[in-house]
């Protein structure tokens, strides 16, 4: 069987691995970025403690490598920008491990290194062609032009949000904006950083997060809703307008806050501006020839820090079933439950963000029995 990859991001470098040596398969994955440039996405991100748990049971090496790479993620606290403490959760109350925190580029380095034999990087998947047999055959974009290496068995689109795969087999999808408008920025001059672990900080709907990764960074994000035309304004970027949404009415910024807002400032044409959406949850095209995984397949609004998460696991369970000859619809059948769950939920947890609701209230809701259940199942119920 014949199995070419389209990005090595999460899911693709994670589902290549997996079927690396698997009897009767030829594995191929091809990247547009240049090998050994990883640096693409620029920040930093936390994992959840369900992608860890299944490195650890079906990829063991993986996850001994990303733990040494990564700080833990153990806390989830939230304040308000003035330094009021609303909700502080341990999740080792909630999960059988902590998740970690990473900076992206180290994530694709040690995701990538052990595909690096099977993949073609600089290659852009541009079109797609069909052999005599039927089997899809993908046309790539390089330095020296149009390039097609025959036709596959099964085409896997992990080519994140904006899938060309999933756009020539099944029509470009519609996605669908939260109202809120997310900037992130890595500060790598953070000695003086005053909180290590992941911490949220609101005035109003407007919120910052942050935490430090390794190397002395510290990964901030901060988010705002957007008014009913959802534009992202030049006016929205400026360090007086950032300032304004998250220092408080009546008091001095906590010192946390303090010392993010004189980052934003150092750096701000740094921060990368984007709006918070999802795409409809689609797993194979209507042939089974071509399977999508990860952001592909289920892209989600980023609020509990399941993107590339539930893309870890994407990667681990197609490369289960595919292994032993299961097919697309299997892993399907597998996945879609527990993705749509998950997504479910973290549309949910992003309450806070959206422009009217009392994000005091709603955050202090997350210390609920039914909030935490729902934690805990998205934490530990992996495939
Ligand atoms: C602001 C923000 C913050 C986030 N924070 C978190 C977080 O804290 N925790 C978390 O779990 N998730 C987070 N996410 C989500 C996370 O970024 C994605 O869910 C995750 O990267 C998806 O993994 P993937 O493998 O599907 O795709 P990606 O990691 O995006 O990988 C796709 C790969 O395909 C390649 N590619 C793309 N197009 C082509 C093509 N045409 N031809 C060949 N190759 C191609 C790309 O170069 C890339 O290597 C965040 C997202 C955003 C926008």
């Amino acid at each position: 069987m014949r199995i070419g990859i389209i990005g090595t991001g999460v899911a693709g470098s994670l589902l290549a691995e997996a079927l690396l040596d698997a009897p009767g398969m030829s594995v191929t994955a091809y990247e547009r970025v240049a090998r050994g440039e990883h640096a693409e996405a620029g920040t930093g991100l936390n994992v959840g403690p369900n992608a860890l748990k299944a490195l650890r049971l079906h990829r063991p090496v993986r996850h001994a490598a990303l733990r040494e790479a990564s700080l833990p993620w153990r806390r989830w606290f939230v304040d308000l920008t003035d330094g009021t403490r609303l909700l502080d959760l341990d999740l080792l109350d909630l999960a059988e491990e902590p998740g970690m925190r990473i900076r992206w580029s180290e994530l694709y380095r040690l995701l990538r290194a052990p595909v690096a034999g099977c993949t073609r990087s600089g290659h852009t998947l541009e079109a797609l062609e069909e052999d005599a047999a039927g089997r899809l055959v993908p046309v790539f974009r390089t330095a020296s032009g149009l390039v097609r290496d025959g036709g596959f068995d099964l085409l896997v689109g992990a080519d994140g949000r904006y899938s060309r795969l999933r756009a020539l087999t099944c029509g470009e999808p519609e996605g669908t904006l939260l109202g809120v408008c997310i900037w992130r920025l890595l500060v790598t001059e953070a000695a003086e950083c005053p909180y290590d672990d992941y911490g949220q900080w609101f005035r109003g709907n407007a919120r910052l997060l942050s935490f430090r990764v390794p190397g002395g960074a510290v990964y901030i994000a901060g988010t705002f809703p957007l008014g009913p035309d959802a534009q992202v304004t030049e006016a929205m970027k400026t360090e007086a307008a950032q300032r304004a949404l998250f220092t408080p009415q009546d008091a001095p910024p906590c010192p946390a806050v303090a010392w993010m807002l004189d980052k934003v400032t150092a750096h701000l044409p740094e921060i990368h501006w984007a709006r918070s959406a999802t795409v409809p949850l689609l797993r194979h095209d209507p042939t089974g020839r071509a399977l999508f995984l990860g952001d592909a397949a289920q892209a989600m609004v980023p609020t509990l820090g399941q993107g590339a998460t539930q893309a870890v696991e994407c990667g681990v369970v197609a490369g289960t079933v595919l292994r032993r000859g299961g097919s697309v619809r299997e892993i399907a059948a597998r996945r879609d439950p527990r993705v749509a769950f998950v997504r479910d939920f973290s549309l949910e947890a992003s309450d806070t963000l959206v422009s009217g609701t009392d994000a005091v209230a709603g955050a202090r809701a997350k210390a609920s029995p039914a909030f935490l259940a729902k934690l805990r199942r998205t934490y530990t119920d992996i495939a």
